[in-house]
C-alpha cells in the first residue's frame, strides 16, 4: 500500500515536471517564432528600403502585447534626412501614435545592429529591449564600438539582444553593396 502511494506521488511529480518542461519548451519556442516574425517583417521593410535605393535596413517597434506600432525603413536620402534610420522613423511614427515620447515597455526589431544616435534616441525614449540582426563592425553603437543601450552611466539601460537571422539581415546588406559597386563600374568603364 505504501508503495502504490509512491508510485502514485512519483507519478504525479512526474507528470508535473514533464508538464512544466512542456510548457517551458513550448513558451521558449513560441517567443522564438515571435521573435523571428518580427525580425521578418523588419527584413521585409529592409527590402523595401533596398527598392528605394536606400541602405537595406528595416524596423519594427512591438508594445508589451506583441502588436506593432510601427515599422520603416532607411529613408535618409528620400527625405533628405541624416536622422533618417528606419530606427529613428519607427520611434517617432510610435511616438505620434501614441501621443507619447516615452516608448515604454515596448521592443525593436532592427536588422543592422543600431548606430549611436539611434540607440541614443532609444534611451531617451525608455525602449525596454533591442533586438537586432547583423553587427555592424563600422558604425554599431550597440556592442561594436559602444555599448550605449547598456552604459550604466546614463539613466536607462536596454534589454540587447543581437544575431537573430544575421546572416540573412547581412547578406541583403552585403548583395546591396556589391550591386552599388557593379554599378558604378559600369558606368565608370
Ligand atoms: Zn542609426
Amino acid at each position: 500500500m505504501r508503495y502504490k502511494g509512491f508510485l502514485l506521488i512519483s507519478r504525479t511529480i512526474n507528470d508535473t515536471v514533464a508538464f512544466s518542461v512542456g510548457y517551458a519548451i513550448y513558451a521558449y519556442l513560441f517567443a522564438l517564432m515571435s521573435e523571428i516574425r518580427f525580425m521578418e517583417i523588419a527584413l521585409e521593410e529592409a527590402v523595401r528600403a533596398a527598392e528605394r535605393g536606400e541602405v537595406p535596413v528595416g524596423a519594427v517597434l512591438v508594445d508589451h502585447e506583441g502588436s506593432i506600432l510601427a515599422q520603416n525603413g532607411n529613408r535618409s536620402i528620400e527625405y533628405h534626412d541624416p536622422a533618417g534610420h528606419a530606427e529613428m522613423i519607427v520611434l517617432r511614427e510610435a511616438g505620434q501614435r501614441l501621443a507619447n515620447y516615452r516608448l515604454s515597455g515596448t521592443s525593436l526589431y532592427v536588422t543592422l545592429e543600431s548606430c549611436i544616435m539611434c540607440v541614443g534616441a532609444m534611451v531617451h525614449a525608455r525602449i525596454r529591449r533591442l533586438v537586432f540582426g547583423a553587427t555592424d563592425p563600422k558604425t554599431g553603437g550597440v556592442v561594436s564600438l559602444y555599448q550605449i543601450g547598456q552604459d550604466r552611466r546614463l539613466n536607462h539601460q536596454l534589454e540587447v539582444e543581437g544575431g537573430l537571422m544575421a546572416d540573412e539581415c547581412g547578406m541583403l546588406l552585403q548583395d546591396f553593396f556589391r550591386s552599388r559597386r557593379n554599378g558604378r563600374k559600369r558606368t565608370e568603364g
